[in-house]
């Protein structure tokens, strides 16, 4: 195992988490995201296979398997099968439609499994994820839990479901899964979310409902005071009081939430187009990874593009909704439990 190390010149000799985009084409239609629109790219099984020399050098521990949606892929199976033979962990992120077909393959090939929940009910479903689908994606979970995967489920808050918090945490509890995390939408980044145009602005909450969403929240923190105690919550109190802070400042009413984040120091993104990005929400070179992974990461774009988040030259992080700090000399030991979405 490679001890986590940053050299002098700001190489990455250590990242035991790498996040793989199988493919940007998805099933889902999110009001916020454009990767259904337009996404084709895939990652190939031949690519990853490349990919696991670097891989085993940079001691890398955990994979997680994202998308557009992972499970269109017609390899999935292949490429997460090729990964568990190297003893990595695996963590799938998912919409979860199709998840009821592959509830018993996933649950052998992943630790562990989150689902993109953002509705408590059809209609809520269906205005922020653009399909009639939410009894589908609840027999996914119910079936990936009787298959017996570690499950989470993932609400992106936003001005379609910001007051019905205290109801995804029952949701969850009724599905059976092992944790509830939330968000908030991501409206200022248009990488993360292959977005062509400006984001819909229904989306953000807007100033009139501030006073009704601290409301939720102090609501929650009644309602679901154990739910916070015993970890169902991933976030504390505190920290789902930042979603407020963060719709606070879009509406340029309050700064938005400090962020401390080193995530492209421990992890790196490879993209379905084979682009290398520093994380979810900053782009990397345009240009493919050829051959070595650990080459690209530490090539003289990359060294600089984390030389200037480090340095908080980069507007993204200002606004980030889903920083992430650890102890760069602590993160050989990371595992999926300690990496909650
Ligand atoms: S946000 Fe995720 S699930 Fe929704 S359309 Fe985009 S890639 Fe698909
Ligand atoms: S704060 Fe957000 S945008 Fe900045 S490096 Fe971290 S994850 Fe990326």
């Amino acid at each position: 195992m490679v001890t986590p190390e940053l050299s002098q010149a700001g190489r990455l000799r250590s990242v035991p988490l790498i996040t793989l985009h199988l493919t940007e084409r998805c099933n889902s239609r999110c009001v916020s995201c454009d990767y259904w629109r337009h996404g084709r790219d895939d990652l190939t099984l031949e690519s990853v296979s490349r990919l696991l020399p670097s891989l085993h050098e940079l001691g890398t521990r955990a994979v997680l398997i994202s998308g557009g949606e992972p499970l269109l892929h017609a390899q999935w199976a292949q490429i997460a099968q090729l990964l568990r033979e190297q003893r990595l962990q695996l963590w799938l992120l998912t919409s979860g439609l199709s998840l009821a077909k592959h509830a018993a393959r996933a649950a052998e090939l992943f630790q562990s499994i989150t689902v993109s929940l953002d509705g408590t009910d059809r209609r809520m479903y269906a205005a922020i994820r653009g399909l009639d689908a939410f009894d589908k994606v609840c027999a996914g979970i119910r079936a990936a839990r009787r298959s017996g995967s570690l499950l989470s489920a993932r609400v992106t808050v936003q001005r379609s479901n910001y007051n019905a918090l205290p109801a995804f945490v029952t949701l969850a509890r009724e599905l059976g899964v092992q944790q509830v995390s939330f968000l908030a939408a991501d409206v200022r980044n248009s990488h993360a979310f292959g977005r062509t145009n400006d984001i819909n602005a229904g989306i953000a909450l807007q100033a009139s409902d501030l006073p009704r969403f601290e409301e939720t929240l102090r609501r929650m923190e009644q309602e679901h005071a154990e739910a916070f105690r015993s970890g169902f919550i991933a976030e504390s109190p505190a920290k789902l009081h930042r979603l407020l802070e963060y719709y606070r400042a879009l509406c340029g009413l309050g700064p938005f939430p400090a962020v401390r984040c080193n995530a492209p120091e421990f992890s790196a993104v490879l993209e379905a187009t084979g682009r290398v990005s520093p994380c979810f929400f900053i782009a990397g070179p345009s240009a493919p990874v050829a051959s070595d992974f650990e080459a690209a990461l530490n090539s003289e774009a990359m060294l600089t593009l984390r030389r200037d988040i480090r340095a908080g030259r980069r507007p993204e992080c200002a606004t980030c909704v889903c920083s992430l700090w650890r102890d760069v000399s602590h993160v050989s030991r990371l595992s999926l439990g300690d990496h909650r979405p």
